[in-house]
């Protein structure tokens, strides 16, 4: 026998009724972002493979193993399945001198692809959601980001002290950083017997990453290594304090975590998580900051930037946890079909109610037969519609269509007439 082919690991089919909780997601997300009047882009999954090697930085997790990348078979390019999509949208933008006529917000859904060791919370195609605000320079539009993030959650139900907590930094810019750099090294170096393999090789490539590390055994010396907050300027001081003053006027808390550093090279200024104490390792839920020098990097005219990610597999799951049941949609009415005699009034009659907006499940003929009316019956019920219409033999021959409601037993049966679809439609949707 030929063995069943299956998915990729760390790859999810996302089927019913999963794929109802992600549908009822993503709605809340498009809702929120017309109010915050962000449009919606879509850019290619595959992009070359030097958008990301330029874009995120050599010495990053993503691009040092974690891209899935290739050689297109029929022409050699370099191709790489997009790790995330802030560097398709700079390039979108650029290629289509979209910043032209001033700024730009935008955001996407999708799936996004990492080679990294899958675990709850963690795979190889996860999807996010991303907002970008490009060609705005003011800590307004961080703290803008910031806000939809918020009301996100609240639209989800989750708790903001509870569920969800907001962790904010500056990382200044580049010549602030490299100060900061001369004496993370320096102060690393005097502890170089304390160092894992990872640190000691980011040490000359890459030391702010180190802060970043997981590895308890060298929390001592990150928590002693000097935070970069002290060696702002004035004006980097100033970009923090607008957004934290905004994040205070709309009474948003946060704590300000010195060693915030993102994973991604691109960013200065303001970065910020959000996080949740429910999901163990993977506390990160949505994750941003500014990119003021990507734009400019990649090609384009350079501008401003901000924007956030947030994993879509880790929010829902944060759902379950956090007990958010995400209702149910069951279809209003059950169509219970004795044959197919009966196929051609019930479909004109159940054409009307959809074309209404009732969601209509039709009994459609199986393999072997158009089952029992007892099986119609036993799945109308487990359908969870609020009302099986029955199209027998004696009804229909009245010109008639039987409703039964089936949440309610002791409601009385009714004889719709057929031609009274649309009516009864109305007083369904009101
Ligand atoms: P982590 O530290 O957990 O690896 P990250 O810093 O690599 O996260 P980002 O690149 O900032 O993550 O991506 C933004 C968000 O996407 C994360 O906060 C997380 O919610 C989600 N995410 C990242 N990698 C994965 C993954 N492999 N599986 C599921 N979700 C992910
Ligand atoms: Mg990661």
């Amino acid at each position: 026998m030929t063995e069943p082919l299956r998915a990729v690991k760390g790859m999810n089919d996302i089927l019913p009724p999963e794929s109802a909780r992600w549908e009822w997601f993503e709605h809340k997300v498009r809702a929120l972002m017309r109010r915050y009047a962000y449009a919606n882009v879509r850019t290619p999954i595959v992009e070359p493979t030097a958008l990301f090697v330029r874009g995120l930085g050599e010495v990053t997790d993503i691009v040092e193993r974690e891209m899935y990348s290739f050689e297109d078979a029929m022409n050699g390019d370099r191709l790489t399945l997009r790790p995330e999509n802030t560097a398709g949208v700079v390039r979108a933008m650029t290629e289509h001198s979209f910043l032209r006529d001033g700024g730009k917000r935008l955001y996407y859904i999708g799936p996004m692809f990492r080679h990294e060791r899958p675990q709850k919370g963690r795979y190889r195609q996860f999807h996010q959601v991303g907002a970008e605000a490009l060609g705005y320079a003011g800590p307004d539009v961080d703290a803008e980001l910031i806000l939809m993030g918020r009301a996100l959650w609240r639209d989800l139900g989750l708790v903001e002290g509870r569920d969800v907590a907001l962790e904010l930094n500056s990382l200044g810019q580049a010549a602030e950083r490299a100060l900061h750099r001369t004496a993370l090294i320096t102060h690393f170096q005097a502890h170089a017997d304390r160092l894992d393999e990872d640190a000691r090789r980011r040490l000359h490539s890459n030391p702010l990453r180190i802060l970043d590390s997981k590895n308890p055994a060298m929390q001592p010396i990150i928590e002693a290594a000097p935070k970069l907050i002290d060696f702002l300027g004035a004006e980097s001081l100033a970009h923090f304090g607008g957004v934290r003053a905004a994040l205070d006027a709309v009474g948003l808390a946060y704590r300000i975590n010195p060693r915030l550093v993102r994973g991604l090279d691109y960013y200065n200024l303001t970065v910020f998580e959000w996080v949740t104490d429910r999901l163990g390792a993977q506390s990160a839920i949505c994750a941003g900051g500014r990119y003021d020098t990507l734009i400019g990097q990649l090609g384009g005219k350079p501008a401003p930037a901000v924007g956030w990610g947030m994993g879509m597999e880790r929010v829902l799951l944060l759902l379950q946890e956090a007990g958010i049941e995400v209702p149910p949609q069951p279809p209003s009415v059950y169509a219970v079909v004795p044959g197919p005699a009966a196929a051609a009034a019930a479909l004109r009659f159940c054409e009307t109610l959809r074309a209404a907006g009732v969601s209509v499940l039709m009994h459609a003929a199986g393999e072997a037969s158009w089952g029992s009316m007892k099986t119609q019956f036993r799945r109308a019920d487990a359908s969870g519609a609020r009302y099986a219409l029955v199209f027998g033999e004696d009804e229909l021959a009245r010109g008639e269509v039987a409703c039964k409601s089936l949440r309610d037993p002791s409601a009385p049966q009714r004889a719709l007439p057929l031609e009274s679809a649309a009516e009864w439609a109305s007083e369904l949707l009101a």
